[in-house]
């Protein structure tokens, strides 16, 4: 197998070559762009590192769906979906255009920019530091791995030249779809995307969701209910606007981030990671995404 999943690593990360790496945040120019890494861990115990499993990239878009689970916690399903939609775009990942045209001003989802910071602004906590910190703490609680830290410089980064998520926070404040601060909603947002993480943490991310919200002590985090919401706009909406044709072509609900993370989840059998910098036009990991396609094909994960 780990031949198999090597070769497989091996004839997709030429495909990074046309792709490029994200340079809009100051910092993530420096990543390599021919870097590619997968990690699968399975529900029998059974873990594959393969590639550049080891090399740390910030999470940024994949903090979406853990941070959608926290404030869910936090406030039951119905009031966040009162504040976010479920809905595809269709858009990119970072378009105010829906906001504005659509009927309520209601963000889409909580896996683009606008309904994350909308879902950022629900994490409980008496100020911006000690909401991140329960945040941090449950990034480090669901991925088993208490040494996550943020990437200071991406984080200034992020803050300094985030306008366009700035505009759709005071945006959506103004339209009622963001209940307390503001400058809270977006600290929290720009440090949940600027933590640190290696594909062997996504991959453990997507075993928790994989196994249903429970962690590999047995202990349950989140119902069942919330990982079925989780799962499933990942499937819908995960993959930014090229969500549809990865549902068809991979089948796997998955999360992706311009710092060149995926995480996925196969419901009942594994959570995979993968490290893929370089981007398509989309803002999606060009070879991560290949190589995901052969992975669904020759095992035959698709959900579909
Ligand atoms: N921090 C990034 C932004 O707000 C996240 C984008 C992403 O990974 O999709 O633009």
């Amino acid at each position: 197998m780990k031949e198999f999943l090597k070769g497989l690593v091996e004839k997709n990360r030429i495909k990074s070559e046309v792709g490029n790496v994200a340079d809009y945040i100051p910092g993530l120019e420096k990543s390599d762009k021919n870097a590619l890494g997968l990690c699968i861990t399975s529900t029998n115990g059974t873990i594959y590192s393969i590639g550049d499993c080891n090399i740390k990239f910030t999470i940024q878009s994949v903090s979406k769906p853990i941070t959608l689970m926290l404030a869910i916690l936090d406030h039951g399903e119905e009031h966040v979906f009162s504040k976010v939609g479920m809905e595809p775009t269709g858009d990119a990942f970072n378009s105010i255009q829906k906001l504005e045209t659509c009927k309520t001003h209601k963000p889409f989802n909580p896996m683009i920019n606008a309904g994350a910071i909308a879902t950022s602004a629900l994490i409980k906590g008496k100020n911006s530091q000690e909401k991140f910190q329960r945040l941090l703490d449950f990034f480090r609680k669901i991925s088993e791995n208490e040494t996550l830290e943020v990437n200071d410089d991406i984080y200034l980064g992020e803050s300094l030249t985030g306008n366009k998520n700035k505009a759709m926070a005071y945006f959506m404040k103004g339209e009622g779809y963001i209940d307390g601060s503001i400058e809270d909603a977006l600290y929290v947002y720009f440090r949940q995307c600027s933590i640190e993480v290696t594909a062997k943490d996504l991959a453990r991310i997507g075993l928790f969701l994989a196994r249903g919200g429970v962690m590999s002590n047995g202990e349950r985090v989140v119902s069942e209910r919330i990982a079925k919401i989780i799962k499933t706009l990942m499937i819908t909406c995960g993959m930014y606007d090229g969500s549809g044709e990865f549902a068809l072509r991979v089948g796997i609900p998955s999360k992706s981030g311009v710092g060149g993370g995926i995480m996925s989840v196969v419901p009942g059998k594994m959570g995979i990671g993968v490290f893929s910098p370089a981007l398509d036009n989309k803002g999606n990991p060009i070879a991560g995404e290949a190589l995901l396609e052969d992975l669904s094909s020759e095992l035959s994960l698709s959900i579909f």
